[in-house]
C-alpha cells in the first residue's frame, strides 16, 4: 500500500524508502510536465509539498541520498525543438525555503564566515530564467536553462523580441554574460485569457506557464505581440568590466539599458534583511508581474566564490517563498455557463472572500473530471487560492466540514439556456444547438469587448436585451439599430435618452475599427489579436484572405495548420460570406489600411518610444496612449535602455527615478501637446 502524507517520526525504514521513492517518481513526473511540457499539473504549493517532504525525508534517511534525486537536480532538460547550447555557465536554482527561520539561520551563517557581509533583497520574479550573451556589446545568443548543467535551448530569434532588451548596448564591454526572468506582464495575461476564453480556448493556468509556453515556441512575432518582457538580475561573466559585488553589478546593468532587478534593497544586518523581506511582501499585489519570493543573496563577489555552490544551487543564496495566501469559504452554488463554442462551463459561487488583493466569489470549474477529482458538493467548505496570484481557483474541500447531505453535483442534461440537446466531448459539455441565444449573445459581447471592437456600453445586460426585446440576429443588425433610436428611448429599456445615444454613437464610431480589429471580433476559433495581426500582414483584405488556398494560409507564420484550417473553413461559409458583405455595406474596414510607410515617418513621434509615469488631469491613461500613438509614437510600460521619452504626469512612479539613471528626456504634457500642435501647423 502506498505511504501517504508520511510522519516522519513513524516510518520504519522501508517505509521512508518507499515513500522516497514514491515521491521522486512523482516529482520527476510533475517536473517534465511543468519544465519540459509548460503544462503543470498541480499548483505550485502542492509541489513544494511533496518536495519539501522528500528533502526532510533524504535528511532523515542519508543512506537513499541520490545524486539524481530532483531534490538535488534542476527540473527540466532541453527539448530537441531548438537547438541546443551548452552552458558556458551553469543555471543553476535556488534553495527555497519556506519559514523566516531558514532565512534567518542562512544570514547567521554567511555572517559567521563575515561579519561585515551585506546581502541584496530581490523580488523573485514568477517566470523562466534566461541566459544572454552579448559579444562587443552586440546580444549574440539567448538560451534558456534546460537541464541547468549541461545544455540549454537556444531561443535567441525570440528573445530578439523582448520588450525591454536591447540588442546592442551603448558601452560594449568586450565579453557579458547576463541572467534574468521572462515574465508575463499581468495586464497583458488577462487580456489574453479574456480573449482566449471569448474564443473557446483553453486558458494558461498563470503567467509563469504563458510566459514559459510562448518563449518556448517556434515564433518570435508570438513573443512581441505577446509583450512579454524581462528583467535581468545577474551577471554570470563579463569581460573588460571590475565589479566587486552584486548592488555594483545591478547598478551596471540597469545603467546599460537594461530593466534591472527592480525593487531591490541593500541589507546590513538580519533585521534589515527581514524587513526587506516583508517590504517586498506588502508591495507585491501592487505590481505589473507575479512573484512567488524574496531572494536573499551575498553582495560581496569575493564572499560568493568561497561559499561557492551545489550541484543543484548557490549557497551564498536562498529564496524565502511568501505563503500563498488560502481562505477557506463556503461554496454556495455551481453555476454553469454557456461559452461562444457552446462549451458548458461549471463555475464555484461561493461566499466572497479577499485574495491576492482583490474580492472573490466565483472560479471556474473547468471541467468534469476537475470537479470529480475534488468530489465538490455545494455546501462545501473549499480551500481558495489565486493561481499565479492572479487566477481564482479552488484546491480542496475541508471533509471534516461536510455538511450531511451534500449532493454530487450533477450535470444539466438540456442547455441551461436554450434547452436544447447536450453532450459530453471529453470531460466537456456541449450545447449542440446551433441558434443558442448564449451563443449569439456571447459573440456579440465579444465582437462589442475592448480588444475586438471596442463599443463601449455594449455589455452583458445590452446584448441581451437587443437579442431578447429586439430580436437582432447577427451583429450587422447593431449598425442598423440607429434606425430604431425613437423606440429605443420610448421602450427604456437600455436607459434613457442620453445613454441610447451615447450606445448608438459607440457603435457607429466603431466602424472605423481597422481591419485587424474587426477580424479579431468575428470570433474565428483561434484568432485573436494577435495571429489577426499575423494573418493580415501577409494578407491585407477580405479578397485576399478569401482566395488563399489552406496552404497558403498554414506558410503565415504563427498560423499553423489548425488556426489555418479554422480561417478557410469560416471564409468559405456562405452564411459568413452574406455577414461580411453587409458589413462592407454598412461602411466597415473590410482591407487593411494603405502601407503607412510613407507617411508614419513624417508623424512627429515617429519611430519613438515613449513611456507614460504619473496622473494627468486632461486624460486617462487610454486617451493619453491613443495621442502618442497617433502621433506615431510606440507607446512601453517599462524604461528601459529604448525609451525616448517619459511623460511625466503628476506624482510619477519609480519609472522617473529610472528615467533619470538612463538619461531619458522627461516631457511634460504641455511640451507633448506643443510638439503635437506643431506638427499640425507644418
Ligand atoms: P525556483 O523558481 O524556485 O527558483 C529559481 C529560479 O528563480 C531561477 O531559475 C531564476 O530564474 C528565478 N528568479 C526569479 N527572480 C530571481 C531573482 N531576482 N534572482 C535570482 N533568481 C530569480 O526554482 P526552479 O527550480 O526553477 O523551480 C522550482 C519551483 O517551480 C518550485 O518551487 C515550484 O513552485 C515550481 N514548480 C512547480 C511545478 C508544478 O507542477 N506546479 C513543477 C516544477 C516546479
Amino acid at each position: 500500500m502506498a505511504v501517504q502524507d508520511s510522519n516522519l517520526a513513524e516510518l520504519t525504514r522501508s517505509e521512508a524508502e518507499l515513500r522516497i521513492n514514491e515521491l521522486r517518481t512523482e516529482l520527476e513526473k510533475l517536473n517534465r510536465a511543468y519544465y519540459d511540457q509548460d503544462q503543470p499539473l498541480v499548483e505550485d504549493l502542492v509541489y513544494d509539498r511533496l518536495r519539501v517532504e522528500l528533502r526532510q525525508l533524504e535528511a532523515a534517511w542519508p543512506e537513499f541520498k541520490d545524486q539524481d534525486s530532483p531534490s538535488e537536480r534542476v527540473g527540466g532538460t532541453a527539448d530537441s525543438r531548438f537547438k541546443k547550447v551548452r552552458h558556458r555557465v551553469p543555471m543553476l536554482s535556488l534553495d527555497d525555503v519556506f519559514d523566516l527561520a531558514e532565512v534567518e539561520s542562512f544570514v547567521n551563517s554567511v555572517l559567521a564566515l563575515d561579519s561585515e557581509a551585506t546581502f541584496i533583497v530581490e523580488e523573485k520574479i514568477d517566470g523562466l530564467s534566461l541566459a544572454l550573451r552579448y559579444t562587443e556589446g552586440k546580444l549574440e545568443l539567448a538560451h534558456t536553462r534546460g537541464d541547468g548543467r549541461q545544455f540549454g535551448e537556444d531561443v535567441t530569434a525570440n528573445a530578439r523580441e523582448l520588450s525591454q532588451l536591447p540588442l546592442e548596448l551603448k558601452a560594449k564591454p568586450e565579453y557579458l554574460e547576463l541572467r534574468g526572468e521572462v515574465y508575463f506582464p499581468l495586464d497583458r495575461f488577462v487580456q489574453l485569457n479574456e480573449q482566449r476564453e471569448a474564443l473557446g480556448e483553453d486558458l494558461f493556468k498563470n503567467p509563469r506557464n504563458a510566459a514559459a509556453g510562448t518563449l518556448r515556441q517556434l515564433n518570435p512575432e508570438l513573443v512581441k505581440a505577446r509583450g512579454l518582457a524581462i528583467f535581468i538580475f545577474n551577471i554570470q561573466d563579463s569581460r573588460g568590466l571590475s565589479l566587486e559585488n552584486h548592488a555594483e553589478a545591478l547598478t551596471y546593468i540597469a545603467k546599460a539599458g537594461f530593466s534591472a532587478s527592480p525593487n531591490w534593497l541593500e541589507a546590513k544586518s538580519l533585521a534589515e534583511v527581514m524587513a526587506a523581506i516583508e517590504a517586498i511582501n506588502q508591495r507585491r499585489y501592487q505590481l505589473n508581474y507575479a512573484i512567488d519570493g524574496a531572494v536573499v543573496k551575498v553582495n560581496s563577489f569575493a564572499l560568493r566564490a568561497q561559499l561557492g555552490t551545489t550541484a543543484k544551487a548557490p549557497r551564498w543564496a536562498v529564496a524565502y517563498k511568501y505563503p500563498p495566501e488560502i481562505k477557506e469559504t463556503r461554496l454556495l452554488e455551481i453555476r454553469t455557463q454557456v461559452g461562444r463554442t457552446g462549451r458548458i462551463t461549471p463555475m464555484a459561487i461561493f461566499e466572497a472572500v479577499d485574495l491576492a488583493g482583490t474580492t472573490v466569489q466565483r472560479a471556474t470549474l473547468n471541467n468534469r473530471d476537475f470537479i470529480e477529482a475534488l468530489d465538490l458538493r455545494v455546501g462545501d467548505s473549499i480551500r481558495v487560492t489565486k493561481s499565479g496570484e492572479i487566477i481564482p481557483t479552488v484546491l480542496s474541500v475541508n471533509l471534516e466540514k461536510r455538511p450531511a447531505g451534500a449532493e454530487k453535483f450533477t450535470w444539466p442534461e438540456q442547455c441551461p439556456v436554450c434547452a436544447g440537446e447536450v453532450a459530453m466531448q471529453g470531460a466537456d459539455l456541449f450545447c449542440l444547438n446551433p441558434a443558442c441565444p448564449a451563443k449569439n449573445a456571447r459573440a456579440m459581447e465579444y465582437f462589442a469587448s475592448s480588444g475586438a471592437m471596442d463599443i463601449a456600453g455594449l455589455g452583458p445586460a445590452t446584448v441581451e436585451v437587443l437579442l431578447k426585446d429586439y430580436k437582432l440576429t447577427s451583429i450587422a443588425d447593431l449598425y442598423t439599430l440607429k434606425d430604431r433610436r425613437e423606440e429605443l428611448i420610448e421602450d427604456g429599456l437600455i436607459g434613457r435618452e442620453k445613454r441610447v445615444d451615447n450606445l448608438l454613437a459607440a457603435i457607429e464610431e466603431s466602424k472605423q475599427q481597422s481591419f485587424a480589429r474587426l477580424l479579431t471580433a468575428l470570433g474565428i476559433p483561434g484568432i485573436g489579436q494577435e495571429t489577426a495581426s499575423l494573418l493580415i500582414s501577409k494578407l491585407p483584405s477580405l479578397e485576399k484572405i478569401t482566395a488563399a488556398t489552406v496552404e497558403e494560409l498554414e506558410a503565415i507564420p504563427g498560423l499553423g495548420p489548425v488556426l489555418a484550417g479554422n480561417v478557410y473553413e469560416y471564409f468559405h461559409q456562405a452564411d459568413k460570406q452574406e455577414l461580411l458583405a453587409k458589413l462592407r455595406d454598412l461602411g466597415l474596414k473590410l482591407e487593411a489600411e494603405e502601407s503607412p510607410s510613407i507617411e508614419a515617418e513624417n508623424l512627429p513621434l515617429a519611430g519613438k518610444t515613449v513611456v507614460i509615469t504619473g496622473s494627468f488631469e486632461a486624460y486617462n491613461r487610454r486617451e493619453l496612449k491613443e495621442l502618442l500613438t497617433r502621433a506615431g509614437a510606440k507607446v512601453s510600460s517599462q524604461v528601459s535602455g529604448k525609451t525616448d521619452f517619459l511623460l511625466l504626469g503628476e506624482n510619477p512612479g519609480s519609472k522617473a527615478e529610472r528615467a533619470r539613471e538612463l538619461n531619458v528626456e522627461a516631457l511634460s504634457l504641455e511640451k507633448l501637446e506643443s510638439i503635437l500642435e506643431g506638427s499640425k501647423a507644418e
